[in-house]
């Protein structure tokens, strides 16, 4: 198929694998008991998230340093305009350079934690393309962006939302992630009107490997991905059962990277939650494999 050539040429599809800095010293065990676990997989590099109002700004630097300068993975911080003035936040760009730190996930972020409306800090930047071109200017980073399948729920409309997309890759960006979907067509939908856009830079789908169905309701509530009645039926009666649980989450996820494989798709980026599991099952599916010397150092 178009756009699968490329990839089965080179062997396998690539993958990345987002993280979030973990609250206590148990958490931090399963992150790195995850990144120990994952890493042989090669991925092209491993995010880690920025709290809400950048409450997590020390903690997301600590692991993203820590993580560069350890192993071999290439880290990715993200990094939002919530809360600080232009240039603290190009201060940590500038500071995250100088720790060999190459590729940041360039994002707007959600309101802080009690608010519901998001408002530009005064002297900041007020929408990911800002920031965007302000990270261009400090360096010449490799640049992530989001991208939203079935628009972002803020968004003033469709067109909108993939024009701001535009402007964020005209801007230097060099691929979007999509938020998580569980809707092929709509992503598939999506991909062609970015190509009709004349966007050339790939769109990544964001997969979610679903762990805890209530949980995932309260996700997808925020950020406006819809869960279908089919998913919802999978997961029924599985609240108290997580063995049954995690076979139907590998299901449904190997499912969707397959159909969207099918579809010519050769770039997955994996919401881990922390979690290596699933993730490493899907992976496994796609014929991600480790690298053999990798594989028996781990
Ligand atoms: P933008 O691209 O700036 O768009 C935000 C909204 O504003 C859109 O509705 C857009 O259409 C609209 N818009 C753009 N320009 C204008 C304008 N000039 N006037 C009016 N409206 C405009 N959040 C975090 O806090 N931390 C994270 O680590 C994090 N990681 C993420 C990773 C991925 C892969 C994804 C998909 C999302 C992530 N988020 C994270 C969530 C993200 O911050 C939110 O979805 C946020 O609401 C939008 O961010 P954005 O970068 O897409 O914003």
């Amino acid at each position: 198929r178009i756009g699968n050539g490329l990839a089965k040429l080179q062997g396998r599809p690539t993958v990345s694998f987002e993280f979030f800095p973990p609250k206590d010293e148990q958490m931090e065990k399963t992150l790195w008991d995850s990144i120990q676990r994952l890493s042989p997989l090669q991925p092209r590099f491993v995010s880690v998230t920025y709290g809400a109002d950048g409450s997590t700004r020390s903690r997301t630097h600590n692991i993203v340093t820590r993580i560069q300068e350890t192993t071999s993975l290439t880290a990715a911080p993200h990094l939002t305009c919530v809360g600080a003035p232009r240039e603290e936040i190009l201060d940590i760009a500038r500071n995250y350079w100088a720790h060999g730190i190459r590729h940041i996930v360039a994002l707007r972020g959600d309101p802080p934690q009690g608010t519901t409306k998001y408002v530009a800090h005064p002297g900041g930047f007020a929408y990911a393309v800002d920031l965007v071109r302000g990270l261009k200017s400090v360096a010449d980073f490799e640049i992530s962006v989001a991208a939203y399948p079935e628009v972002h729920p803020e968004a003033l409309g469709g067109q909108f939302d993939l024009d701001n997309l535009k402007a964020k890759l005209d801007a230097g960006a060099d691929r979007a992630i999509t938020q998580f979907f569980f809707d092929t067509g709509c992503f598939l939908r999506f991909r062609d009107q970015c190509a009709a856009a004349g966007i050339k830079a790939s769109i990544v789908p964001g997969i979610l490997p679903i762990t805890r169905f209530p949980q995932l309701q309260r996700m997808a509530r925020t950020c406006g991905a819809s869960v279908p009645d089919w998913l919802a039926d999978r997961f029924d009666g599985l609240d108290e059962d997580p063995d049954t649980r995690r076979l139907i989450a590998a299901a449904v996820a190997i499912e969707q990277v397959q159909a969207l494989e099918r579809e010519g798709v050769s770039e997955f980026h994996f919401y881990t939650l922390n979690r290596s599991e699933l993730t490493y099952a899907i992976c496994h599916a796609l014929g991600v494999r480790p690298a053999p010397s990798l594989a028996a150092a781990g």
